[in-house]
């Protein structure tokens, strides 16, 4: 940062004030988190400047004997972390690994059954904004009233419209997903099953949710999330899809890989395979069930009534507070977080009447659940009594901050 600031005043001035607030600030988003010092630095190196259009040994220029070192190593790491036949390590996101798939399994016009966008499925998931929601004919399934997904529900919408593809996964939803169940009911309609685990591959990776590996024809992950990689996506599928995958992602919706993002994954996939990474995981989930039962205490209503992994949703109808002002009043006490709808949300969704809580970048960064005590009290101060109360908040935000350094 300091040789850029020097080279590139301005550039460099915005990134050293980005740095200031990620040091300032009490992460919450649930798709964060910190990378390492050796991810970071894999990010800012040499292959930027490769071309390597195809495959490691089938490029379609000279030149890529250290980028094919680099790639095989993601592979084999993502192979032996995840259990799965085949790794595509080139997708520059969640998003673009997404419609690879989509592309490789389906023609325009297919119906395919995704969990509804209010109801915490992914843009990429069929919304109607969404190239996915475009070119399929999708049809969303919900959670039920309790916030839970209803697999007999999805079985009869499954039986009614005869998918082609079933998307399992969300980016906000607290609890197990079980993917053996989505999987019995793929079988029975004959439908593909597609696995978006981008939220949850961190836990999956270190065993404490379960794989969707054995029961997908196909699963997609973010690699920024909970993995705590460079921000990127990989697709792993069984060995008989594995031509099917590379060819819809180069050439079929990429041009030449990001190898040294792909370098970064490595170093990631290197680091969750290490046996601190399982302690990592286990300790988001520990700081997630401390904050959502402190935010009961306090009087939130969350949504499903808990959390199985590393997010809640709270649900701020019983407050008389939109989720919109409550993510502005904690911004300006230095508590990130975002807004998010709850299921059948009465407000838009700009203004919605929640917000969605996790525990990734936190956990990173060193706190335990004492300090997730802490947070769900700041987190009622702003939301019941933030005029009187605000300075004392961002005070308690700087001394937990100052306990925790980051990137020094
Ligand atoms: N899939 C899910 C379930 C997600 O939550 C997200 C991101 O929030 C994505 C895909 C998209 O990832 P990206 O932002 O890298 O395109």
């Amino acid at each position: 940062t300091n040789y850029i600031k020097e080279y590139d005043p301005e550039v460099g001035g915005a990134l050293e004030q980005e740095l200031g607030r990620q040091r300032r600030n009490l992460e919450l988003i649930a798709s964060e988190n910190v990378v390492s010092p050796a991810v970071m630095l894999a990010m800012g190196t040499v292959p930027t400047n490769k071309y390597a259009e195809g495959y490691p040994g089938k490029r379609y220029y000279g030149g890529c004997e250290y980028v094919d070192v680099i790639e095989n190593l993601a592979i084999e790491r993502a192979k032996q972390l995840f259990g799965c036949e085949h790794a595509c390590v080139q997708p520059h996101s969640g998003a673009s690994a997404n419609i690879a798939v989509y592309q490789a399994f389906l023609k325009p016009g297919d119906t395919v059954m995704g969990l509804n966008l209010d109801h915490g499925g992914h843009l990429t998931h069929g919304s109607p904004v969404n190239m996915s929601g475009i070119l399929y004919h999708f049809v969303p399934y919900s959670i039920n009233e309790e916030g839970f997904l209803d697999y007999d529900e999805i079985r009869k919408t499954a039986l009614e419209c005869k998918p082609k593809m079933i998307v399992a996964g969300a980016s906000a939803y607290p609890r197990e997903i079980r993917f053996d169940r989505f999987a019995e009911i793929a079988k029975e309609v004959g439908a593909v099953l597609f696995v978006d685990m981008a939220h949850i591959a961190g836990l999956v990776a270190a065993g404490l949710h379960q794989s969707p590996v054995p029961y997908a024809d196909v699963v997609t992950t973010t690699t920024h999330k909970t993995l705590r990689g460079p921000r990127g996506g990989i697709i792993m599928c069984k060995e008989e899809h594995a031509k099917a995958i590379n060819k819809a992602v180069f050439p079929g919706t990429q041009g030449g890989p990001l190898m040294h993002i792909i370098a970064a994954k490595a170093v990631c996939f290197g680091e969750a395979l290490k046996p601190e990474f399982k302690t990592y995981q286990e300790q988001i989930l520990k700081n997630a069930k401390a904050l959502a039962e402190a935010l009961k205490e306090e009087g939130f209503d969350l949504v499903s009534g808990g959390t199985d992994n590393h997010l809640m949703l709270v649900d701020l109808q019983n407050m008389n507070i939109t989720g919109k002002e409550l993510q502005r009043r904690l911004d300006e006490v230095y508590i990130t977080v975002n807004k998010n709808a709850v299921p059948n949300d009465p407000a838009s969704p700009f203004v919605t009447s929640g917000i969605r809580i996790g525990t990734p970048a936190v956990t990173t960064r060193g706190l335990k659940e004492d300090e997730m005590r802490t947070i769900a009290k700041l987190i009622k101060m702003a939301a019941t009594d933030f005029d009187t109360k605000a300075d004392e908040i961002r005070s308690t935000v700087n001394e937990i901050c100052g306990r925790h350094p980051l990137y020094e």
